[in-house]
């Protein structure tokens, strides 16, 4: 939700400087700063909206610093809307060096042009010339291997007993790096009786653009999804980071994470085949803290027979791959992420489960990194080869 500078003040002054938030912090826990805890940043945020500061390079950086995590805002006693106060900031007081690079805001937002990037990766991966785009550019090394791109049909119909319809929402990353997810989604919904629309005219839901500043563009993509999805059914998504954005940005459309969705159908006519493994799960602080539908995931993972689900240890702290965070914030992105691959090796983690890309691509970049072998998947992947998907 963006604010008027007026609202940002008000909303400001709700916060009564408890520090309760403190602890929740991640980036207040690394550095000790008060700059960076969110009771400084919304002190910092309401002296520059008020002319008291000066809004310069420093103000700059606590404010890029912050991972919009919103732990913040899950312990806030006075319900203080953080999330809003920093989007707010990030468009009316961030200088322009965060704005998307101009060459990738047209593949972002045309799928066909995003298409066409999916394939030109995937032909590259193929012909095994990754190792050079690796030395070209320090993103691509987040890149995990990639399935054949697909041309995603406008409608795929309930395979048994029809029970209703929902739209996907496929996100710019996750149908670039990630369609396992988006055909094992529609491969469950199908079974348990849904027609699964996919808008051929869906964007990205704006969360990278917001995060770097970019309000024009943000907005741009929000109004093509408002315009390309039906409001009367539900909108799943698969990565938290975009169900997050859509929440706060579409609240005329009833957006979902598809665990959450997947809570509420009946399953008593689906056969679950039991896999006697232990699996983690990462929460994402998107699915957490803004979604607030992380215990789903559990729900819908102990319905296989036999596994044991637990919660990864120290889950209420961001893993750094915050959107963009992690090739802006690379520092403290990696600083979260030795953490949480520290505890993935204490515990002898074999498979994590999360329902974000932006957790999945950086842990697993970390994992790789450290020649470290884990299973990173999404829930429903998991779930979907116990129906039956892929066999
Ligand atoms: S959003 Fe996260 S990083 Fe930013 S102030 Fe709140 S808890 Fe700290
Ligand atoms: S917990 Fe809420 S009221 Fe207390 S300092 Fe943090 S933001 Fe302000």
């Amino acid at each position: 939700m963006s604010l008027s500078i007026k609202e940002l003040i008000v909303e400001a002054d709700r916060c009564v400087a408890c520090g309760l938030c403190l602890p929740h912090c991640p980036t207040y826990r690394k550095t000790g700063s008060e700059a960076d805890s969110p009771r400084g940043r919304i002190q910092l945020m309401r002296a520059v909206a008020q002319d008291i500061l000066p809004n310069n390079t420093r103000f700059n950086e606590h404010i890029d610093l912050c991972l919009s995590c919103r732990s913040c805002e899950s312990a806030c006693p006075n319900n203080v809307n953080y999330g809003a106060l920093v989007d707010t900031t990030r468009a009316l007081f961030i200088h322009k060096k965060s704005i998307l690079p101009a060459l990738a805001k047209p593949f972002i937002r045309y799928r066909h042009l995003a298409n066409i990037a999916s394939w030109l990766l995937w032909l590259t991966q193929q012909a095994k010339l990754d190792g050079l785009l690796k030395k070209i550019s320090p993103a691509a090394k987040l890149l995990p291997p990639i399935d054949k791109p697909v041309t995603w049909n406008s409608m795929y119909p309930a395979t048994f007993q029809r029970k209703g319809a929902v739209s996907l929402f496929l996100g710019c990353a996750g149908n670039a790096l990630d369609n396992q997810t988006l055909k094992a989604s529609i491969y469950v919904l199908n079974k348990l009786g849904f027609d699964v629309h996919v808008p051929s005219r869906q964007t990205c839901c704006g969360s990278i653009a917001r995060q770097m500043g970019d309000t024009d563009e943000s907005s741009k993509l929000v109004a093509q999804n408002q315009l390309s999805f039906d409001q009367t059914i539900p909108v799943l998504t698969t990565a938290s980071g975009c169900g997050a954005g859509l929440n706060d940005y579409l609240p005329d459309h009833k957006i979902q994470d598809i665990s959450a969705f997947l809570m509420t159908c009946d399953w008593t006519t689906i056969p679950i085949k039991p896999l006697n493994e232990r699996i983690y799960v990462q929460d994402p602080c998107t699915l957490r803290n803004v979604q607030k539908s992380h215990q789903a995931v559990y729900t819908l993972l102990k319905k296989i027979p036999g596994s044991d689900i637990q919660a990864l240890p120290g889950n209420s702290q961001c893993c750094g791959g915050a959107g963009a965070y992690m090739l802006t914030q690379s520092d403290m992105a990696n600083s979260l992420l030795d953490d949480k691959l520290t505890t993935i090796k204490t515990n002898s983690v074999a498979i994590l489960a999360t329902s974000n890309i932006g957790c999945s691509l950086h842990i697993a970049n970390g994992l790789r990194e450290k020649n470290i072998t884990v299973a990173v998947l999404h829930p429903i992947q998991i779930i979907a080869k116990q129906i039956g998907y892929g066999v």
